[in-house]
């Protein structure tokens, strides 16, 4: 099991688990937004945010989202919208706990 534990989902080329989007995002945000003297920690940062995507398949909004995110980054140096992302991983984590 490479998961947290999280209540997961299946159905899907990977088992899909908000709790590991949440981490992988939250781990491409401070990757990217610490790095001031440079893009060292960029194919990290990219890594991360592929890792996101694939594992909220089962959010196609979320999904897609994350998707665009990086591939704007990897190929625009365009910072992703950590409110948007957040708020809709939030949302999603306060719906499965409740
Ligand atoms: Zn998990």
């Amino acid at each position: 099991m490479a998961c947290c534990g999280h209540k997961k989902k299946t159905g899907n080329t990977r088992t899909s688990c908000i709790a590991c989007v949440q981490k992988h995002v939250g781990g491409a945000e401070v990757l990217i937004t610490e790095m001031r003297d440079g893009y060292k920690y960029m194919t990290r940062a990219v890594g991360e945010l592929y890792q996101a995507e694939d594992e909220a398949q089962d959010w196609q909004d979320l999904h897609n989202l994350i998707r665009e995110s990086r591939i704007n980054y990897q190929t625009k140096l365009i910072m992703p919208d950590w409110k948007v992302l957040n708020k809709m991983i939030v949302d999603i984590l306060i719906k499965e706990t409740t």
